[in-house]
């Protein structure tokens, strides 16, 4: 034996690129155009330097109290992480600890099957219908707990607030995980259930609304009991995971709602005029209420518009998956990006048919 084989191997999830070079236009992994609120900026002007001698806040309690705050809930509600990766992996670690498998769905984010595998958390998918929405009755089997985003990612499709109900009230003896990355483009939060389910977390993130992946924040809201285990484990693994300038940024940033509404009322607005756009040129893609679109053309692999868009400094997703390997997913950048984005599939069709 070497130590070759005491060594754990994993396959890891897979970001999107991440281009080096200036003058992309970056539609590939659902960041937000537009810079984050003006009070961002202030309150790093007023960070003070000498104060990073000293270890940060290890619950990170004004920003906890900020987000409470903007949600309605008690402080002993929330749970702030490193992004909501972060806080989603401690909520496997956490709450999927059975023998029964997890459920999610069969097309969704990409992390779920990485974190369960690393945490040897049984699972099972669960296939998306032919129109890509998730059938709440397939949810309603014995299981060790279920994770889904609303609106789903990459397909950008979302779950009405009864059929959330139906598995959450569904489901009493395991918990349910609600990531709300994508909620604040036009899906309905299921944070008004946590009043009436003991079994439901809520996960949301400050990547994408509100114009912060490079900060690194999110958040999970639940009944005060599951908040205290989720504690109880962060602790046990590493408890100064927020740094004090994030805590401060982020405290800054949820308090300015003005600003985060008209950020995401532009990008539904710019996501409505790309929808247009692309069916014009003849792509197929269902209502998005998130801050991308998942697009197919009936006549192009979406493979070669994808090596297209890339030779043009055009950066969006595409995933070689089975089911969802002919589609494109594409951020919604500025209005300007969108039509720079519309032009490059223009002459792309126009070449293509010489
Ligand atoms: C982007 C995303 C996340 C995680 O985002 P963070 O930047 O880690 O907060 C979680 N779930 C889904 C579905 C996402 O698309």
């Amino acid at each position: 034996m070497s130590w070759e084989d005491r060594v754990r191997k994993v396959v890891p999830y897979t970001p999107g690129e991440q281009p080096k070079t200036d003058h992309v236009i970056k539609l590939n992994t659902n960041e937000n155009p537009y810079p984050p609120s003006p009070k961002v900026a202030e309150a790093l002007r007023n960070l003070k330097t000498d104060d990073l001698r000293l270890y940060p806040d290890p619950a990170a309690s004004d920003l906890v109290h900020a987000v409470a705050k903007n949600y309605g809930l008690k402080d002993s509600q929330v749970f702030v992480g490193v992004g909501s990766d972060d806080v989603l992996a401690m909520c496997f670690m956490t709450f999927f600890h059975s023998k029964d498998p997890i459920f999610f769905p069969d097309i969704t984010y990409s992390f779920y099957d990485v974190w369960a595998d690393l945490l040897e958390i049984p699972y099972e998918t669960k296939v998306l219908k032919a129109d890509f929405g998730i059938d709440p009755e397939d949810y309603l089997a014995p299981n060790g707990g279920i994770v889904f985003p609303n609106p789903n990612a990459p397909t950008g499709q979302d779950l009405p607030l009864s059929r959330i109900e139906r598995i959450v009230a569904g489901n009493p003896d395991s918990i349910v995980i609600v990531d709300e990355a994508y909620v604040d483009f036009g899906a309905e939060t299921a944070l008004p259930l946590l009043e009436k389910y003991d079994n439901l977390v809520v996960t949301q993130t400050f990547s994408k609304s509100r114009s912060l992946a490079g900060l690194r924040v999110g958040c999970a809201m639940a009944n005060e009991r599951l908040i205290k285990y989720l504690n109880d484990v962060k602790y046990s693994f590493n408890s100064y995971t927020m740094n004090r300038p994030t805590i401060a940024l982020a405290k800054a940033c949820i308090e300015d709602q003005a600003y985060f509404k008209s950020c995401c009322q532009k990008i539904v607005a710019t996501r409505e005029k790309t929808e247009d756009l692309l069916r014009k040129l003849g792509f197929i893609l269902r209502d998005s209420k998130a801050n991308f679109v998942f697009a197919t053309h009936p006549e192009r692999q979406a493979k070669e518009i994808f090596a297209y868009l890339k030779s043009r400094n055009i950066y969006v997703r595409y995933f070689d998956k089975p089911r969802i390997d002919n589609y494109l997913r594409i951020t919604i950048g500025t209005d300007e990006e969108m039509e720079t984005l519309a032009g490059a599939l223009e002459d792309y069709f126009k070449r293509s048919e010489i």
